[in-house]
């Protein structure tokens, strides 16, 4: 067996929003502190992520803004409203390093060099649009990840998987028109930020690739688990993907402070074991997880824990 990887380097907590905000480095605390059990497991192994390039991040977003986001970094950081909070200068390294992380996992998933990746990252990125940063996200991560996979490895179908609390409006945007790369989400709707209901489906080369499954205030476990029972498990056999990457926030969770939803610990594990099936059956076992959401600290890190030792299994 092949070890899973799990990518994390202490820059992500060096990138601060400010004082209170909701998207903290102590985020990141509960995540390594809950999966601080697996460190003696011989099935995962700690990987040190390289930074992504600005021509890798430029895959996805535009040189000027890569080059706007280093720069201003460079220059001390300072406020940034698209991003609720501020630039510091430690957040090029971090957003550079959390896009690096995903381009790593994704090449080494990939070659089945690595069983799985967890990538516990900071900035978050599936709300990032193409010029400017969005919603806590600065780059899009798992965008950056997919294309890599599209450019650099020849994939011609690359599914990825959106359970955060909010759409993903930034991941579903790179890729609206791009029949390679597939995008599901669940979602609370209405909600932040508006977009995900069932009439975006993709266009042109995209028609079909783009599947949501928006869920009332309210939904819970059993709601979840039939969006990807009924409408996800169904789609992939149409699709044919080579490979599976997740968007995991973990805000749709019952005591999350940014959600309606109310999604148990148990509903991250079953929900694990679905996407374990489809990784297994579908994609030859490669799986990569990225880090998104998920703001009761508590919370997070017992989800993710629960979430990645699903995948494991
Ligand atoms: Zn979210």
């Amino acid at each position: 067996m092949k070890p899973v990887a799990i990518l994390y380097d202490p820059v992500f907590k060096k990138h601060d929003l400010g004082a209170g905000h909701l998207e903290c480095p102590g985020r990141l605390d509960a995540v390594m502190n809950a999966l601080r059990e697996l460190e003696d497991d011989p099935r995962y192994i700690q990987v040190d992520p390289e930074p992504a390039s600005p021509e890798d991040i430029s895959r996805i977003h535009s040189s000027k803004y890569v080059d706007w986001i280093r720069q201003n970094c460079e220059a001390g950081g300072g406020p940034y409203p698209a991003l609720e909070g501020i630039l510091v200068p430690e957040t090029w390294e971090a957003a550079s390093k959390a896009a690096g992380a995903v381009i790593q996992s994704c090449g080494m998933v990939w070659d089945k060099e690595w069983g799985g990746a967890f990538c516990a990252v900071r900035p978050p990125g599936h709300h990032a649009l193409k010029s400017s940063a969005m919603g806590f996200c600065v780059f899009n991560n798992v965008a950056i990840g997919a294309k890599y996979l599209v450019d650099e490895k020849g994939a011609e179908s690359v599914l990825i998987v959106d359970f955060d609390v909010h759409h993903g409006n930034g991941t579903q945007d790179a890729f609206y028109s791009d029949g390679k790369i597939n995008y599901f989400s669940t979602h609370q709707f209405p909600h932040y930020p508006g977009t995900g209901t069932v009439h975006e489906r993709g266009e042109g080369e995209g028609e079909g690739a783009t599947l949501n499954a928006p869920l009332e205030a309210g939904c819970g476990d059993a709601e979840i688990m039939a969006a990807f029972e009924d409408k996800l498990v169904p789609w992939v056999a149409e699709r044919q993907p080579e490979i599976l990457l997740i968007s995991a926030g973990f805000d749709a969770h019952v005591d999350d402070p940014l959600s309606d939803l109310r999604v148990t610990g148990e509903g991250y594990r079953r929900m694990a074991g679905i996407l374990k099936q489809i990784a297994e059956d579908r994609c030859g076992g490669r799986w990569v997880i990225t880090l998104e959401g998920g703001y009761n600290l508590q919370a997070l890190g017992e989800s993710a824990r629960v979430f990645l030792e699903g995948m494991v299994g």
